[in-house]
């Protein structure tokens, strides 16, 4: 029987980090050189270019941890996880176990490189991070350019059946002014689009003037232009989801001021084999092949016990770090 704690919550989704490096430098994600004020690599060297560990180890673990949970979500993540070389032997290799839902969360930078090996890898779906569809604005928060692959990334993957969301972080006075314009682009390639409050982690963590955008904040500026009505919320979902009258659904995950944590169902590993039971914990718990699975139990077990009841509380490791 999975572990469960006193209050029903179980992991059914996993989230496998494959690298903490990245090719963009997102600026409430990279950690902050406090004198530049520019974003920048990790400040130890990067674990590896890619995960620590190996795509058997990878495979083996994921095999292990689905006989333990059940999984029903496997996704993957990182950094950026289309640098990793292990993704497509990993998506491969984990093929065999059946865990119903294989998915990868992406800045789409390398989408269009590789679109057609995760199709062929049997990923079910995709979630693209696009903040602004205006080149500047898209430069401003990524430290990058070429918005344009990106959306020929995401044009791609649709062409080739592979069902894609888009995940955007509104930022106070940074890019609010990008909703209608990325609600505009969802519509026109007719996906379903998610805004994401900024959370608290990394460089943030203990800031006290954070941009943050409200879910309220987002829906005022959605109400200026469209018509919709809120839809149920699914358990254990991280969005808050709402329908337009030309049955658009676009989705709010609102950490901060909406938080789901009473029935949150996330585990995540990140690069190096470190299990976190909540994002709010940055409490490492080592994961070693070689134990036994009765030793994994406990330590799912602890990790559990590391979710808040209520509310997110953010911390001190960014989601590069932990995988977001
Ligand atoms: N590099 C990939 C990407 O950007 O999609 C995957 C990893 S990234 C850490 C996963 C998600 O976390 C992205 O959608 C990103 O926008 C989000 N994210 C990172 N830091 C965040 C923060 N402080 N607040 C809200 N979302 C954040
Ligand atoms: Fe990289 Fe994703 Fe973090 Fe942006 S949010 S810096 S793309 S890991």
């Amino acid at each position: 029987m999975p572990v469960k704690d006193q209050f029903n919550r179980r992991f059914k989704t996993l989230r496998l980090s494959l690298t903490d490096i990245c090719n963009l430098g997102c600026v409430y994600c990279m950690p902050l050189n406090i004198d530049t004020k520019q974003t920048e690599g990790l400040k130890k060297p990067a674990r590896t270019v890619e995960s620590t560990l190996t795509s058997p180890d990878l495979i083996k673990l994921v095999g292990r941890l689905h006989t333990l949970l059940s999984l029903e979500t496997l996704r993957l993540t990182g950094g950026e996880p289309l640098l990793s070389s292990q993704l497509i032997p990993v998506l491969h290799g984990i093929k065999k176990f059946g865990i119903p839902a294989i998915k990868m969360t992406t800045n789409g930078f390398l989408l269009e490189d590789k679109a057609k090996a995760l199709k062929e890898g049997g990923i079910t779906s995709i979630n693209v991070s696009l903040d602004a569809v205006n080149q500047q604005t898209f430069e401003r928060i990524s430290q990058r350019q070429n918005l344009n692959k990106i959306i020929r990334g995401i044009d791609l993957a649709l062409d080739l059946g592979i069902p894609v969301k888009l995940n955007a972080v509104i930022m106070k006075g940074i890019n609010e002014q990008e909703i209608i314009p990325l609600v505009e682009f969802a519509k026109s390639r007719n996906i379903q689009i998610r805004f994401l409050e900024l959370m608290k982690m990394g460089h943030l963590h203990n800031s006290k003037d954070n941009p943050v955008f409200t879910e309220a904040d987002i829906l005022r500026v959605l109400a200026s232009q469209y018509l919709f009505e809120k839809l149920p919320r699914k358990a254990s979902a991280t969005a808050n989801l709402w329908q337009m009258s030309d049955n658009f659904t676009f989705g709010i995950i609102a950490n901060e001021s909406s938080p789901f944590c009473t029935d949150c169902d996330r585990l995540r590993i990140d690069s190096e084999g470190n299990m976190y039971g909540c994002l709010s914990s940055n409490i490492p718990i080592k994961l070693d092949n070689n134990e036994c699975d009765s030793e994994w139990n406990e330590k799912l077990g602890l990790a559990l016990s590391h979710k808040q009841l209520i509310s997110f509380t953010g911390s001190a490791l960014s989601m590069i770090e932990i995988g977001g």
